[in-house]
């Protein structure tokens, strides 16, 4: 009798057990069609045996294995089940999330054969100086396909609009596609920089890297990490393997994409984030999974790639919350890297010009080596200046500092750009009553409804829930009502009066939120069509902005006294990175940060560049209070929408935990830092050890009690290394 056992999408945390056929060759790692229920459904086998534990009569039969893709080796299993393990998330649902949506259907999927392009008879005909002088791209397509035929790869290279080129180039009849004879064999390095001497110690120390590694490569903004990472590319690549390079944000892959495809043109790239359809992704995930492509460039999902001749993991930007997932499996994709690095037995880099506590204290006890970039790479480029300008005294009506005024004012004249950085989109976070002091809460949430003066809508950002401006108080019939605090729409809004003839660009959410439209922007700004930037986080990571040497940051402050304990480690990162726009070309940057608190140590260390100042503070103080990385935690979160069912649940829940008598400190419950979300009331618990063991040792405890629990109404679950309260 053969048995396997199937991990299934279904909320248990169990693995199936199958018959499968004599005739019906299988193995471990393989996707196979099962009856569950009423249903045939798409499961991966985690495991063979000869016997089961329930009745003969219960098992039923495997209807089909799947045979379109290889099986997910057994590293990957390892992995998944680590992951189910640790973050205490059922396997079926860890396994199946892992896998394209594709793949979790039983049609079968293809790797589609690459493409190579080369002239057809017609575009051999052309004569290039006859074209339009502005189908720039088309015809640096067109001269490169006269020396011969290219793969797609190599065309995307060429620019970042060059597919879109290709097609218009194809559909005129110039470019034809065939099917591509082996894949390209030839490998192209394109050096562009002379490594300094800390970029070449830093890839050095990597490239002598035997088996697991990890490194921290800490370097401020601008030393030149991105060519730290080129480099270390170029011998992994050289020697045949694969590189994952994980990146916090979708926003900057198709930026990094291009850029790693013009300095290895002739290596198989791919990306994978959810910004790509399904067909794309798959595709994709073929590709790194055939081992064809060689770098594989993603946000956090990609971690759970299988990549056959994986050699190398990087992070960038390493300390970004986004790399936590927040719902479902709630991994955190930095430590899940880690994991797969130490298995694989290879190095992994974490890079960051802000490291997080967690990584940066690993290095300093010894467990990460860490690696320094202390200077900016090219030789004209300097750290900006920063200063702050005390407000506690100043009346600013539209928040801004006639200091700043007239420093965007100097910028103006001389032709530079300036940013002014504030991470509130919107026109101004509540709406007032001047009469009652009525305020423009949400129906739904313990959160207010946010002044959207473009559209004169009332918005809540937490579940979307919207409304016109009211004409008068609702509460009180009052027509005066106030915008209170400011977002990005009202300082566009003042600095276009200020300065009627500066152009001036927000880029937020709302101003980006149709596709392409960040990509346009960014031309713009890189054209240097615009004078004045106003925006969010979005602007503040990762863009190199030549003619940009003024940074205004508006309101920071609110985060210096926050009840959550990473608010002030999050905003030192943001500046950071924010002030690291200004400068990066040949003129000076300056970074202006308006504040009440301006010998507060985070602005003191920000002012002297001294992260190692600030995270010494920092570390001080979380060793004091008994917070991570100086403890391990896990919160237990519980919503819905009757209050009594909601803290009967964590009464039982905590008295659970209490009772089990482990090395754990048990907190008691509390509510969220939003309490009511959409009409859900939201509770959490928080247990904590000193010991990760320990408390993984409860959790294999703890977890089956929550389970036993009636919870029918509730939405409940486990975080484990939880990054938001
Ligand atoms: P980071 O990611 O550390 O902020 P980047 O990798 O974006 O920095 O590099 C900043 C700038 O320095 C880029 O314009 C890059 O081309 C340039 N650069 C990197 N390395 C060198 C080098 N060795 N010599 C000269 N310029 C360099
Ligand atoms: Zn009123
Ligand atoms: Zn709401």
């Amino acid at each position: 009798m053969r048995i396997v056992r199937v991990a299934l999408d279904v909320p248990l945390s169990t693995l199936f057990d199958y018959y499968v056929a004599e005739n019906m060759p299988v193995v471990a790692g393989q996707r196979v069609v099962v009856p569950f229920g009423h249903r045939q459904v798409v499961g991966v086998v985690m495991e063979l045996a000869a016997s089961s534990d329930f009745a003969a009569t219960r098992i039923k039969e495997v209807v089909q294995v799947l045979n379109d893709v290889s099986p997910l080796p057994a590293e990957m299993l390892k992995l998944l089940r680590f992951c189910s393990d640790y973050y205490h998330h059922p396997v079926g649902m860890t396994v199946l999330s892992a896998l394209p949506t594709r793949l979790r259907n039983p049609q079968a999927v293809v790797l589609k054969q690459a493409l190579t392009y080369s002239l057809s008879d017609s575009g051999k005909a052309l004569d290039l100086d006859q074209l339009p002088k502005r189908k720039q791209v088309q015809l640096r397509i067109l001269r490169a396909l006269q020396e011969g035929s290219l793969s797609a790869a190599q065309i995307k290279a060429i620019s970042a609009t060059a597919p879109a080129a290709l097609k218009q180039l194809i559909e005129a009849g110039w470019v034809e596609a065939g099917e591509a004879s082996a894949p390209c064999a030839k490998f192209t390095f394109n050096e562009e920089h002379r490594l300094t001497a800390e970029q070449q110690a830093a890839v050095d120390a990597v490239n002598r890297a035997q088996g697991f590694a990890a490194f921290l490569l800490h370097g401020i903004t601008g030393s030149g990490k991105t060519e730290v990472y080129v480099h270390l590319l170029q011998q992994i690549l050289q020697r045949g393997g694969q590189v994952l390079l994980l990146v916090p944000e979708i926003n900057l892959t198709p930026q990094l994409e291009y850029y790693f495809r013009s300095r290895f043109p002739d290596t198989e790239l791919v990306s994978l984030h959810s910004g790509l359809n399904e067909g794309e992704r798959t595709q994709n995930w073929l590709l790194a999974q055939s081992g064809r492509a060689r770098i594989i460039l993603g946000t956090r999902l990609a971690v759970f790639t299988p990549l056959p001749n994986l050699a190398l993991i990087i992070v960038d930007e390493e300390h970004d919350a986004s790399f936590k997932q927040q719902d479902g499996l709630h991994y955190s994709a930095r430590d899940v890297a880690i994991f797969r690095a130490n298995a694989r037995a290879v190095p992994i880099v974490l890079g960051s010009a802000t490291p997080s506590l967690e990584s940066y204290y690993n290095a300093k006890s010894g467990r990460y080596t860490l690696l320094k970039l202390t200077e900016r790479a090219s030789q004209l480029a300097q750290l900006p200046s920063v200063r702050c300008i005390n407000i506690s005294n100043e009346l600013m009506p539209e928040g801004i500092s006639q200091q700043l005024l007239s420093a965007l004012g100097e910028r103006l004249l001389r032709g530079e750009q300036s940013l002014v950085f504030i991470n509130r989109r919107g026109y101004a976070p509540v709406l007032m009553c001047t009469a009652c002091g009525w305020l423009s809460g949400c129906p739904n949430c313990a959160g207010k409804m946010v002044l959207h003066l473009k559209d004169r809508r009332l918005r809540c950002h937490h579940c979307g829930h919207q409304t016109r401006v009211p004409p008068a108080c609702p509460s009180c019939g009052n027509a005066d009502l106030q915008p209170v605090g400011i977002g990005t729409q009202r300082i566009e809004t003042a600095l276009q009066a200020h300065f009627p003839d500066a152009r001036i660009l927000r880029v937020d959410r709302d101003s980006t939120r149709n596709k392409g439209t960040w990509n346009a922007m960014r031309k713009q700004i890189q054209d240097e069509a615009v004078d004045i930037l106003v925006g969010t986080q979005m602007l503040a990571k990762g863009h190199d902005f030549h003619n940009l040497t003024l940074v205004c940051v508006l309101s920071p402050d609110s985060a210096l006294y926050s009840g959550d304990f990473r608010a002030s480690e999050k905003l030192f990162a943001q500046l950071a990175q924010v002030s690291g726009r200004a400068g990066r070309g040949d003129k000076p940057g300056e970074v202006l940060v308006q504040t009440a608190f301006p010998e507060h140590p985070l602005f003191r260390a920000l002012r002297a560049h001294d992260y190692d100042a600030w995270a010494a503070t920092l570390l001080t103080e979380r060793e004091q209070a008994g917070f991570p990385p100086f403890v391990y935690q896990v919160l237990l979160r519980c919503e819905g929408k009757q209050e009594a069912e909601v803290y009967e649940f964590m009464r039982q829940a905590r008295s659970a935990a209490t009772g089990l008598v482990m090395q754990v400190e048990v907190y008691g419950v509390v509510a969220a830092a939003m309490p009511r979300r959409a009409n859900h009331i939201r509770v959490q618990l928080l247990v904590q050890s000193d010991a990760r063991k320990s408390l993984q040792q409860f959790l294999r405890k703890w977890q089956p009690l929550l389970e036993a629990i009636p919870a029918k109404q509730l939405r409940w679950s486990v975080d484990v290394d939880p990054l938001e309260f």
